[in-house]
């Protein structure tokens, strides 16, 4: 636990001493437990070999094998398996990192693609590459279209409704042209009642990337009213103007983060990620320095065009470094890097709690439960920015990172080539291989075996940590009643530890992988959820909602709830009464629905949207139960919601039931955990 030993020693002071002069050696203890620092000398995995032994020679043991094992490991030699076939065919510009993984993995890759189906499929863009009936590919539907900049900040917002304290890591947002005016008026009413406040705001286009179209403004009437702003939406954010800097510049951190489940959820986030930097210093923003982009945008798609930028290939300077660099470096100025650290996995955990409830409507969308269809996971890549006092705050979330591990470089005036970028290579092939490694569906099969197929296949590959405990930051808060019945013992069993411990991957299920992959480094990745769902479980309400939209949306295929569906929640749940009239239900329909699609979000399907649900729902939750705070009205809510479908549910088993053996209850088959309500019924009589 080197990480754990390093936050120990320091003297821990968040506040950060000076700036060390450039090329300062970090005298930190390496993080090694933690985004583990690139020191030099450390095995870097080099093209087209394994991290030890020639290229494509898969070490075959002759071990014996063990009984009811197709494959494995006998005494620490590899006993022959099939080999896991990955197509490869759209990988786009992941594939150079994707051919390199495979080559240390020994596994049959299909640039080409196949007939017969394949074990992965790798796309480089979206879900809708390809039409895939079984199998395992490495994006969720709907993914796109949940992470950009609008959506994003619509997810955040509801999440921040509820639990203001909990998310504000994410800069107050206003979504534009709707929230125009908002915008204004909220503008004008804090520098009334504080002159002294001179803030800075940043315009970014909707679906835009690589800084493109993105500028800063001193007051809301700088926001350029061209026809493009009616056409193309866009999120005008508070600037950050105090962030980290390093060696004078600012920087943002790509983190990698493996969203390997949607249900149950399971998350993995990379111990080292990157750290691009501007290349221009940083000085806080004045009317005058507005427009300078190298100052103030870290994108590297922009500031590899400044004469300043530095191709590095070294993991610890110019302008792209491992951010395990730069925690080492912190370290050594004596910063709380265990918190740090600690914050930016509770930073993840929450956005992807923000982002699941849609998800989810897409997924049963494209992938309906018991049509044939490939289960899903995604390589997200976090952009954060860190505050001078450390705080990391969330920028953006993207579903199609670059894992691009070359760049291009003018070697004599007019002359370009593709070099390789080692601090790239050292990065993404470890997320691409353990990503890989986690999704080894040999594993899922050995492990079915070995446990005698358990209920929740996540179990499989969630590493134990053993022997730390720490703080359980919700013990008594509702996460108890909230948790998924899925995750309970098995996958709570290590939720007492504190965010901070993220030791190496030594339990028993990290055994199994390291033995059977001997040559392989340990894995990158390491599990954050559920392994921490004791302290977060509280927070995901708004995923019950979804349960509930659902559960209504009817005829499978769709995202939008029709007006007989909004109807039939509000009967089957008694929502009606005669305070709230079925007329005033269409009404609250219809309202939403018309504000929501004139927003001009989506127009090809026509009803309700998940968020116009929410929005609805947060409606009745406040008319229902008056005078308490949002979250506890909307838990309420859904408690009672649950409650009278469960009781609606049984009556129905009762009559199938009445009516003969041969007659099964209308259940669903749960993929999204839309039925259970038995239990349900069971854990509302027991709560009331
Ligand atoms: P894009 O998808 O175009 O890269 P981002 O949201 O990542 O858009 O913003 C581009 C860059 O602008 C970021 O990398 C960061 O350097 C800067 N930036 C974005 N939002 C903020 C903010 N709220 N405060 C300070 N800097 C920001």
């Amino acid at each position: 636990m080197e990480l754990a030993r390093e936050a120990e020693e320091p003297p821990g002071s968040p506040a950060l001493p000076a700036e060390e002069p450039q090329g300062g050696h970090p005298t930190g203890a390496p993080a090694a437990d933690g985004p583990v620092p690139s020191a030099a000398g450390r095995g870097r995995c080099r093209r087209g070999a394994g991290p030890k032994g020639p290229p494509g020679r898969a070490v075959r043991g002759r071990g014996r094998r063990a009984p009811g094992r197709r494959g494995g490991e006998e005494g620490g030699r590899a006993v022959r398996r099939p080999r896991v076939t990955v197509d490869s065919s759209k990988a786009k510009t992941s594939l150079e990192a994707l051919k390199i993984s495979l080559r240390q993995l020994h596994w049959r890759e299909y640039p080409f693609g196949r007939r017969l189906p394949c074990d992965i499929y790798w796309h480089g863009v979206s879900f809708h590459d390809n039409n895939i009936f079984s199998g395992q590919v490495n994006k969720f539907p709907g993914m796109t279209e949940m992470v950009r900049k609008v959506t994003l900040s619509r997810a955040v917002r509801t999440m921040q409704d509820l639990f203001p304290l909990e998310y504000n890591f994410y800069p107050r947002s206003w979504i534009l042209p709707e929230e125009l005016p908002l915008f204004v008026d909220e503008v004008r009413m804090m520098k009334d009642s504080d002159p002294s406040w001179k803030p800075t705001f940043i315009v970014k286009p909707d679906g835009g990337c690589q800084g493109d179209g993105i500028y800063l403004i001193k007051d809301p009437s700088d926001i350029r009213q061209t026809g493009s702003i009616q056409s193309r939406p866009a999120v005008v954010q508070e600037y950050i103007c105090k962030p980290l800097l390093v060696d004078k510049l600012k920087f943002d951190i790509r983190l990698y983060v493996l969203l390997k489940s949607l249900e149950p959820l399971e998350i993995y986030i990379a111990k080292d990620g990157l750290s691009r930097f501007c290349t221009e210093p940083y000085q806080e923003p004045t009317l005058k320095n507005l427009h300078q982009v190298f100052m103030h945008l870290t994108n590297y798609s922009l500031n590899i065009h400044s004469g300043n930028f530095i191709h590095s290939d070294s993991v610890n300077t110019g302008s792209k470094r491992t951010f395990s660099s730069i925690l080492c470096r912190l370290s050594s100025r004596g910063a709380d890097v265990k918190k740090l650290w600690s914050d930016i996995i509770s930073l993840v955990i929450k956005t992807i709690i923000a982002l699941t409830p849609e998800l989810k409507v897409y997924y049963q969308s494209d992938i309906p439960a018991g049509k044939p269809g490939p289960t899903c996971f995604q390589i997200l890549g976090f952009d954060i920015l860190l505050m001078k006092n450390l705080k990391p705050m969330l920028l953006e979330v993207n579903a199609n990172p670059s894992m691009r591990i070359e760049h291009e470089q003018e070697l004599s005036p007019g002359v370009f080539e593709n070099v390789p970028s080692p601090v790239d290579e050292e990065v993404k092939v470890a997320v691409i291989r353990d990503t890989l490694r986690l999704m080894d569906p040999q594993n899922k099969k050995r492990k079915d075996i070995q446990s005698g197929a358990l209920p929740c296949l996540s179990n499989c590959l969630c590493y134990l940590f053993p022997g730390h405990q720490g703080s359980d930051l919700c013990q008594d808060g509702p996460s108890q009643r909230l948790r998924n019945k899925c995750q309970t013992s098995e996958h709570v069993s290590e939720a007492n530890e504190d965010l901070l411990d993220i030791g190496p991957a030594d339990g028993p299920e990290h055994e199994t992988t390291r033995t059977l992959e001997p040559e392989l480094p340990s894995l990158c990745l390491k599990q954050v959820f559920p392994k921490y769902a004791k302290q977060f479980n509280y927070l995901r309400i708004v995923d019950r909602v979804a349960a509930l939209f659902i559960r209504f949306l009817g005829v499978k295929g769709t995202t939008k709830l029709g007006p007989t569906g909004f109807r039939t929640f509000i009967r089957n749940c008694k929502l009606s009464n005669s305070n709230f009239s079925m007329a005033c239900v269409d009404i609250l329909y219809i309202d939403i629905t018309r504000r929501r699609n004139g927003m001009g979000m989506d127009h090809r399907e026509s009803g309700m949207c998940l968020q116009a649900f929410v929005e609805a729902f947060f409606c009745l939750a406040q008319k229902k139960y008056k005078s308490l705070p949002l979250h506890q009205q909307v838990t309420l809510l859904i408690d009672f919601c649950e409650y009278q479908l469960a009781v609606l549910d049984e009556k129905r088993r009762a009559v199938c039931h009445a009516d003969g053996p041969h007659l099964t209850p209308a259940t669903h088959p749960s993929l999204l955990g839309r039925s259970a309500s038995a239990s349900k019924l069971s854990d509302y009589r027991n709560h009331r």
